[in-house]
């Protein structure tokens, strides 16, 4: 991976190099993806005030949600390959109600909380085992804290001053919290506790959709390896994460805690610390995902990306996970899981934003077919970030070669849905068999 080239890609990604429109940033408007550190707040985001006698009540819920997404990781830490499967959401929901007679503190405790947090955790298994996310994991006291509340009805947020506002909480009653701008109408809520003992709620509002622009136009994302996205105009997109001096200043206070005695004071304060620098990245990326999805929206009548689900199963055999070495390859999992995680947030805010206008593609054979071509073979795609056809030597970035055949694909689709629309259809090419048979 050449240097050079990474560095261009920062974080101030270029605007779209569109060939038609080219120009138009200067007179139809941004089309420009503004990429980059900004806002650093999740705008959903209020500040919690509970009473102490609220924050007893709210630690005590996040106590039985922890309780209950533990009991659910266990249960599938035993469940092995092979061996009858692990309880589903229904069957957990008939233990939870055992739980609930057998035990009086859980029974004190609200049933929507806890049956939530299994939920959560189903959620999350749906996402791991879509490849956007981790596996969810054992959560700590203290780390992560938090809860939900659904089925929210419009009444249970109310503004009482210019500046407080109440959100209503099962067996809690009513939470203050600071009403520092406009409230978005949500349907769930989640009340975290964060490491420097901070309480958040944050509302859950399913985006508006964003009008399409009319142009016909189709583009193709795929989810690189070597960015974070590549678009089928040619434009590298990266997330943002944490900047040189931050990811330095993260390794010292990993080194810090290292060193520091359990239950120490000093221990304390390196580890809140790190969890601000690491809710800065999480914020970052957020951020990203809300612009991007926002800006494809915007600017393309149909945004093809890859079927998470399916490419699950192909990714290995599509040759973009290289195991050169342990280390690398840790590391390598490592950026691929942030990736995908990212990945996965801005395909849901796609589907919310341009309903009905994001087509996921079944990426099968993408990165080995030639866009120029259409000649299929592993041998072209040549390392992480370049393809070069062995049939008709076109040179490209192995993700927007790839971006291009998912943007193709959603193209034909389209095309052969409307018989034959003024979409962009590519020239001097046969259809690509594979591509246009997958979908
Ligand atoms: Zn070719």
């Amino acid at each position: 991976m050449p240097n050079g080239f990474t560095k261009h890609l920062g974080v101030d990604a270029p605007s779209f190099r569109a060939g038609r429109k080219r120009g138009s940033a200067r007179h139809g408007g941004p089309r420009v993806l503004s990429v980059g550190f900004g806002r650093l707040i999740d705008m959903s985001r209020f500040r919690l005030q509970p009473s102490p006698a609220q924050e007893a009540a709210l630690l005590e819920h996040c106590g039985h949600a922890r309780f209950v997404w533990n009991l659910a990781v266990e249960q599938h830490a035993h469940w092995k390959r092979g061996r009858k499967s692990a309880p589903g959401f229904a069957e957990q929901c008939r233990q939870l109600t055992e739980a609930r007679a057998a035990f009086e503190w859980l029974r004190a405790g609200s049933v929507t909380v806890q049956q939530q947090a299994l939920k959560d955790f189903h959620q999350a298994m749906a996402n791991f085992f879509g490849k956007s996310h981790r596996k969810p994991t054992w959560r700590r006291r203290g780390q992560g804290e938090g809860f939900r509340i659904v089925a929210v009805k419009p009444g249970d947020v109310r503004r009482i001053s210019r500046n407080v506002g109440e959100v209503k909480i099962p067996k809690v009653g009513w939470v203050r919290f600071r009403w520092s701008r406009p409230v978005a109408e949500a349907k769930s809520y989640r009340m975290t506790r964060d490491a420097a003992g901070r309480w958040h709620v944050a509302f859950a509002a399913v985006p508006e959709p964003i009008p399409a622009p009319g142009t016909g136009e189709v583009v193709g994302a795929d989810r690189g390896v070597a960015v974070s996205a590549a678009l089928s105009t040619g434009e590298l997109l990266n997330a943002p994460g944490l900047r040189d001096t931050e990811k330095k200043r993260l390794l010292r206070l990993q080194r810090k805690l290292a060193k520091a005695k359990r239950g120490s004071n000093r221990r304390g304060k390196v580890k809140a610390a790190i969890a601000r620098l690491k809710a800065r990245e999480t914020d970052r990326r957020k951020d990203w995902v809300e612009k991007t999805s926002t800006d494809l929206a915007r600017l393309f009548d149909v945004i093809a990306v890859e079927d998470l689900k399916i490419s699950n199963m192909t990714r290995s055999a599509r040759g973009t996970v290289e195991a050169p070495g342990k280390n690398v390859r840790q590391k390598a999992g490592l950026n691929r899981g942030i990736l995908a995680n990212g990945w996965g947030q801005l395909v849901t805010r796609l589907e919310q934003k341009a309903p009905g206008r994001a087509q996921k593609i079944n990426p099968r054979f993408t990165s080995q077919t030639c866009n120029a071509c259409g000649h299929r073979a592993a041998e072209s795609r040549e390392n992480q970030s370049r393809f070069g056809c062995v049939a008709c030597g076109h040179q490209a970035h192995a993700d927007v070669n790839a971006a291009k055949n998912i943007r193709d694909t959603a193209a034909g689709h389209a095309v052969a849905a409307r018989g034959g629309s003024a979409l962009a259809k590519p020239v001097n090419r046969e259809p690509q068999r594979d591509l246009l048979l997958m979908g």
